[in-house]
């Protein structure tokens, strides 16, 4: 075992994590930080939160530990609670069973335990399998990830075939730790992931989705959508998006403008919301659904209601969706419609709308996209700084094109 002198910077290292290795230790067995806590540290930067590892079996975890719970379907794992953080503590894992042991079957029983060693080659990559000794300040590295970090490769651990059919979001995994460390992928990695996308159609949505949201609301959901377009695995998470690229020649640059917009709002410490994300991704497929309807004889504003339906439903065949951002996603989307008509008191009517803000932002990016929107983003951006009475004269002589056309609607639309 390559076993590597070294002090990690103990500020660095979250208290609550020493005290779990060290109680572990004091009772006999091993513990090791390990995962993206060390990763990041050898890289300098703060890492997200902290992995242990241990020979101790869950039992004896929540034995020692009365702030403990045991979680995880896929997994047994223990969390042990400090205020808000949480310390993820692994018992080592043996070699499993088959392609599924990974991702399905509820808890799995004792023998799927194994060694230090195993811990080691059942992780992702090599970058992901250093562990750390608190206790006699040693970086444990069998295979090889120091180097990888120096080089700034992601290498998995075996072999890329058996280790994506096992578990397919690892493919995922390794185009977010490339998009968030700036890492490049090992050959045989991208060869792999090139040819291996269509196994994350085995993955539940659920957990699709949970991916979804570290590759985009992590502050480079930039470097994440290049990477999974560039590897062919972005289609397999939101497979109704790239065919309107050529339909929609501003589809593509929106969502960058959007993804881009997400980045620096997460820099600067703003709220950021998985939904106007996700508006941005679909809006197309959405014009698309709308379009078909109202070629069908559909009323527009039902049809707008019924492509915002469809849309979503479409969607979460691949990623789920939680209701929480379904909702806010149709929001913004049918917004748009109403943010063209701003006569009388129609203007003040969309800017109380609880959704006006994201609605607001999503049209100044399509705008800025290139979508032909007679400069409606800047006649908005205007009208929230003005004060009454230019509000008024700004109203008045507003949606012309609107207020031309023949009322089909009766009055029940407002
Ligand atoms: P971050 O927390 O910064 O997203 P991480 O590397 O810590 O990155 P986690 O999801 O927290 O990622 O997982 C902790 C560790 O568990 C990983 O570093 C890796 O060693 C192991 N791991 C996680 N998911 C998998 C997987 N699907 N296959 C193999 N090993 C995994
Ligand atoms: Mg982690």
């Amino acid at each position: 075992m390559n076993k590597i002198s070294q002090l990690l910077p103990p500020n660095k290292i979250s208290v609550s994590a020493s005290k779990v290795i060290q109680r572990l230790c004091s009772a006999g067995h091993l513990a090791y930080l390990v995962g993206g806590g060390v990763r990041d540290i050898l890289l300098n930067r703060n890492p997200k939160d902290f992995d242990v590892a241990t020979d101790a079996k869950p039992e004896e975890i929540r034995n020692l530990f009365r702030n403990s719970r045991e979680v995880g379907r896929r997994f047994r794992i223990v969390h042990i609670r400090f205020g808000r953080e949480i310390i993820e503590v692994s018992t080592f894992r043996g070699h499993h069973k088959g392609p599924a042991a990974e991702h399905s079957g509820p808890v799995m029983d004792d023998n799927v335990y194994g060694s230090f060693q195993e811990d080691v080659l059942r992780r992702d990559f090599t970058i992901n399998a250093l562990y750390y000794d608190l206790i006699n300040n040693e970086i444990l590295d069998l295979v090889g990830g120091m180097t990888d970090l120096e080089n700034s490769a992601i290498r998995i651990i075996g072999d890329p075939i058996k280790r994506f059919r096992e578990d397919p979001v690892r493919m995922l995994r390794a185009i977010r730790f490339k998009a968030k460390l700036d890492f490049n992928l090992a050959d045989n990695v991208t060869q792999e992931i090139r040819r291996s996308g269509q196994l994350l159609e085995q993955i539940p949505a659920a957990r699709l989705f949970e991916e979804t949201l570290k590759l985009f609301m992590s502050g480079h959901a930039a470097k994440s959508f290049a990477a999974l377009t560039e590897y062919g695995l972005f289609n397999w998470l939101f497979p109704c998006v790239e065919n309107h690229f050529s339909r929609y020649s501003t589809q593509q640059r929106l969502i960058e403008l959007a993804l881009n917009s997400t980045d620096r709002r997460i820099k600067a410490g703003l709220p950021v919301t998985p939904a106007f994300v996700l508006a941005a991704f679909l809006w197309s497929e959405f014009l698309h659904q709308k379009d078909l309807l109202q070629e069908g004889g559909m009323a527009s504003a039902d049809a707008i209601a019924q492509a915002g339906l469809r849309t979503l439903t479409e969607q979460q065949m691949s990623t789920s969706i939680p209701k929480r951002f379904a909702i806010p996603i149709r929001e913004i989307w049918s917004l748009q419609f109403r943010l063209p008509m701003r006569r009388g008191k129609r203007a003040e009517k969309v800017r109380s709308h609880k959704r006006f803000r994201a609605a607001y932002d999503f049209l100044i990016l399509r705008e800025e996209s290139g979508e032909k929107l007679d400069n409606l983003g800047k006649w908005w951006t205007h009208y929230q700084e003005v004060d009454e009475e230019q509000k008024e004269a700004l109203r008045s002589t507003a949606d012309k094109q609107v207020t031309k056309r023949p009322r089909a609607k009766k009055t029940s639309n407002n």
